[in-house]
């Protein structure tokens, strides 16, 4: 069997430095960079112009691989450097009868180790291994320790994982299967973050905790190139994203930027809605108080794991898109994420997780109170699949040699 040439040929790369995202101060690319000297994420930039002779919409439209089909506007120097799994384009499916199908789930669930996190940690683990680092750690709510321990087995690099205790099970145990070092923790995940800090030293592992390092941003980005791709180089009027660190949003945001840059869409950007849980709404808050930054929210719970994340590094940076773009942030309480999770499940046979349920239920309310209108394109971000995640038990039995009534059932 023959594999997609996109993962197999030398390509042409146009990275030209990384930049720091609050001062503009540049760096290197190609050695090892974790955050900038004023502690905040690295982005990578990239000669757009050559790209955009080196690349076409017609060409990308003849390869199949899902997001390394989009070689030319990643940072990944070596075929050799390379991990797959498997990548697909995933699929938009319109809510028929929860919608006229103005209202499309991206369903990022049907990527290798079920989740998007396979795009920012194959770019992360790729570039790892470009650079030559040995050890990869990071702290996880569970789908990115997932995505990690996948693509650093493959590339045969060696990860430590922090969750907090109350990590679902299933993802626990499938960073374990999938070869690193996991640790369930008594802390949430900012405080697993602080063990993976406290290491960098000695044993001197390598921090891939959410936009500390500059590459998982790139992976995450493709969600944006792919859209417009599926849309037919036209984007949609809205985007409801489940915002945790932010990479995912932050990434579409740049990615749009530098189709734009390209020629290859015009300037109309989707409003960029920050969907968070009521349990921990830290961007939210921020962004209803005008504030360019977001403190630390304390006691943070919710039943959306991927979201249950206190504090971001990269808060700024989702605050400035959100507003850049006319959207919003808007927090959704567990029940109604719950109450989404069934219906979009029932009446459309399409079982989400609850960060991607808590984006219907945002939408619902944002309808509600016309912060989107019934007639927009809106696109909601289904992050993982419903199957990772703990599900309603059902009890109703029937006793085989005393049965009921069967017209009763
Ligand atoms: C990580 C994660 C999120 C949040 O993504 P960010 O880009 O880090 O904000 C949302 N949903 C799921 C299922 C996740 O695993």
């Amino acid at each position: 069997m023959k594999l997609d040439p996109v993962l197999t040929q030398e390509l042409p790369n146009f990275v030209t430095h990384l930049e720091c995202s609050m001062t503009g101060q540049r760096y290197e690319a190609g050695r090892v960079q974790g955050l900038s000297e004023a502690g905040k994420p690295l982005l990578v930039r990239y000669d757009l112009e050559a790209l955009a002779k080196a690349v076409s919409k017609e060409v990308l439209a003849t390869r199949t691989t899902g997001f390394w089909r989009y070689r030319e506007f990643l940072p990944v120097r070596e075929a050799a450097h390379v991990v797959s799994l498997g990548e697909v384009v995933t699929p938009l499916i319109p809510l028929a009868h929860l919608s006229d199908g103005q209202v499309i789930v991206k369903d990022e669930g049907r990527l290798p180790t079920g989740s998007f996190k396979a795009r920012g940690l194959a770019l992360a683990v790729a570039m790892a291994k470009e650079l030559g680092l040995a050890h990869l750690a990071m702290p996880t709510n569970g789908n990115a320790g997932a995505a990690m321990a996948a693509y650093a087995s493959q590339a045969g690099l060696r990860t430590t994982i922090f969750c907090p205790d109350d990590t679902p099970e299933i993802n626990v145990s499938e960073i374990e299967l999938q070869g690193a070092a996991v640790y369930k923790v008594n802390g949430l995940i900012n405080d697993c973050g602080k063990i993976v800090g406290a290491g960098k030293e000695s044993p001197g592992w390598f921090d891939v905790s959410t936009l500390k390092e500059p590459y998982r941003i790139e992976g995450k980005k493709t969600m944006g190139l792919e859209l417009a791709e599926q849309f037919g180089w036209e984007l949609p009027d809205v985007i409801f994203y489940p915002t945790g660190g932010g990479t995912g949003l932050i990434g579409m945001w740049k990615a749009f930027d530098e189709l734009e840059a390209i020629g290859w869409i015009g300037s109309k950007r989707p409003r960029m809605v920050a969907v968070q849980a009521t349990g921990c709404a830290p961007i939210v808050k921020a962004y209803e108080a005008g504030e360019e930054h977001a403190p630390l929210w304390e006691n943070a719970h919710t039943v959306a794991a991927g979201i249950r994340v206190p504090i971001a590094v990269g808060d700024f940076l989702i605050l400035r898109a959100v507003r850049a773009s006319k959207g919003f942030a808007i927090a959704v309480p567990d029940e109604a994420i719950l109450a989404a999770l069934r219906e979009v499940a029932s009446k459309e046979g399409l079982l989400l997780c609850p960060e991607g349920a808590a984006t219907y239920a945002a939408y619902k309310a944002a309808l509600a109170d016309g912060r989107v209108k019934s007639d927009e394109t809106a696109v909601l971000f289904n992050c993982a699949t419903g199957l990772k995640y703990p599900l309603p038990a059902v009890d109703r039995h029937i006793d085989k040699d005393r049965l009921p009534d069967l017209a009763t059932l």
